[in-house]
């Protein structure tokens, strides 16, 4: 069925969890609205990480209200099991969710209010669009990347599992929750592994029988609304693989991995790194320590019965990476066949042809409201805080979003005194569109 002409209040472009909610929110508020996803609902969860990748928090946490997994509540959820829950909570709520439809255009109409939407399957109209497409769309390889037709480069998003790689060492450039997992997946599958570690911060797995989740959502960070200064692109190193850990580079170290440091270039087939791993691996120490001291005064302050875990500031020697590091590395007498470029993604909205981004395309938005009239964004990191890019953060924000299209729809469905007169003498024109001005 194409859906040529189809003229809706609200267009929801994207059906990951950033889509599903505000489906969910639109839904409760009654604003008639469609979702439009051109692959499968959570297609990210389904193909876009790697075969083994769970869920970075534990099940009671990292999931929306209206629905519970399936699993024990301190079990991470596999990434099917993800893309399953948002199937199963579009058929909960009977959202309104077309798959196999890629929007290629949005353009603010010149003679009517309201937004022409082009797609794969016909055009279509609406009042007001929420970009749903998510805060990892575009995987970001730099570009220091070298051009050696010899090596196998991948980023992060193509990785699956150690079996796709030729065999040889592999090089991880970017320490944040995918470079670590990936690295220590290779590194347990016998691989010889090069962890190229950047500033990071780096939460324990659990402390005092609470999961860093826990600790994040009662000490408020989750609600941070913007970053601590300088701490902007500081990537989060964690891991619920094998029933969760606290990521410990000096452990991985001592178990065969070679840290270096920020990659800096490659020429003629050798690779040079920052010395700056110590240090990098000391403020992730760092922030780690501040958050046990957090959660020890939280824990005095309320008076709460959870047992001290002196051992949890237990710190590993240094292994010899870090306290001699290397500077250069020669890939092919290190044997190195492949790099991994878990460098992190940025967005592409060349889709959408409005006034809502800055010079420098960034979306230009107050907790996902642009600044072009009827155009949401959603899923966006830091969109109204810390949380917002992860699952349960979303779905709050989705629901500040669609608070704010039911509160404009209903300024359009005002009407004046002599209109209601007019209205009430004609019954017929009283069923008045909200398709109207912005
Ligand atoms: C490796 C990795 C692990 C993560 N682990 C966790 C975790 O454990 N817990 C957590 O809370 N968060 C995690 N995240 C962060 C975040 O939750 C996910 O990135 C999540 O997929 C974001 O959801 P989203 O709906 O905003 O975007 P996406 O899941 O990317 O969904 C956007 C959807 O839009 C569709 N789309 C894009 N363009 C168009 C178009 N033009 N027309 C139609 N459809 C379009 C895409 O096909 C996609 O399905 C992780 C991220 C990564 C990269």
């Amino acid at each position: 069925m194409t859906l040529n002409n189809i003229e809706i209040d609200t267009l929801v472009v994207g059906a990951g969890q950033a889509g599903v909610a505000m489906s969910e929110h639109l839904s409760k508020l009654g604003v008639p609205h469609l979702v439009l996803e051109r692959k499968r609902i959570a297609e990210a969860w389904r193909t876009g990480r790697w075969d083994s990748l769970v869920a970075n928090g534990p099940a009671w946490h990292d999931r929306f209200p209206g629905l519970e997994f399936d699993l024990d509540a301190d079990a991470f959820a596999g990434k099917d099991q993800v893309a399953d829950y948002f199937e199963q909570y579009v058929r909960k709520y009977n959202l309104p969710v077309r798959t196999g439809v890629e929007v290629r255009q949005v353009v603010r109409n010149a003679d009517r209010p309201g937004f022409t939407i082009e797609t794969n399957q016909g055009v279509i109209r609406a009042n007001r669009v929420v970009a749903a497409t998510g805060p990892f769309q575009r995987p970001v390889i730099p570009a220091i990347a070298p051009k050696d037709d010899g090596l196998h480069q991948i980023h992060s998003a193509a990785y699956y599992n150690p079996e796709q790689l030729p065999a040889g060492a592999v090089l991880v450039v970017g320490a944040g929750s995918s470079g670590v997992q990936i690295a220590e997946e290779l590194m347990r599958a016998g691989r010889q592994v090069y962890l190229s570690v950047g500033a990071h911060d780096r939460p324990p797995r659990s402390y005092r029988n609470r999961d860093f989740c826990w600790w994040l959502g009662v000490l408020g960070e989750w609600d941070a609304e913007i970053a601590k200064p300088g701490r902007e692109h500081v990537t989060i190193a964690v891991s619920g693989a094998r029933g969760g850990h606290t990521v410990d580079f000096r452990a991985l170290a001592h178990q065969g991995m070679t840290l270096v440091g920020l990659t800096q270039s490659f020429e003629g087939g050798v690779a040079r790194f920052q010395d700056n791993l110590a240090e990098n691996i000391n403020r992730g120490d760092e922030n780690y320590l501040a958050l046990l001291d957090a959660a020890d005064a939280y824990v005095e302050r309320n008076g709460l019965d959870l047992p001290p875990e002196p051992e949890a500031r237990k710190r590993l020697p240094d292994p010899a990476c870090v306290s001699d590091p290397l500077r250069e590395l020669d890939l092919a007498q290190a044997n190195v066949t492949t790099i991994i470029w878990a460098t992190g993604y940025g967005v592409d909205f060349s889709w959408l042809q409005v006034d809502a981004f800055d010079a420098n395309g960034k979306p230009q938005h107050q907790r996902g409201v642009s600044k072009e009239p009827g155009v949401y964004f959603l899923g966006l990191p830091w969109l109204s805080r810390r949380g917002s890019s992860f699952i349960w953060g979303v779905w709050h924000d989705a629901k500040h979003v669609a608070g704010h299209i039911a509160t404009q729809r209903t300024y359009l469905a005002y009407r004046d005194r002599e209109q209601r007169t007019a209205d009430e003498q004609q019954p017929s024109i009283s069923n008045v569109s909200t398709f109207g001005a912005h």
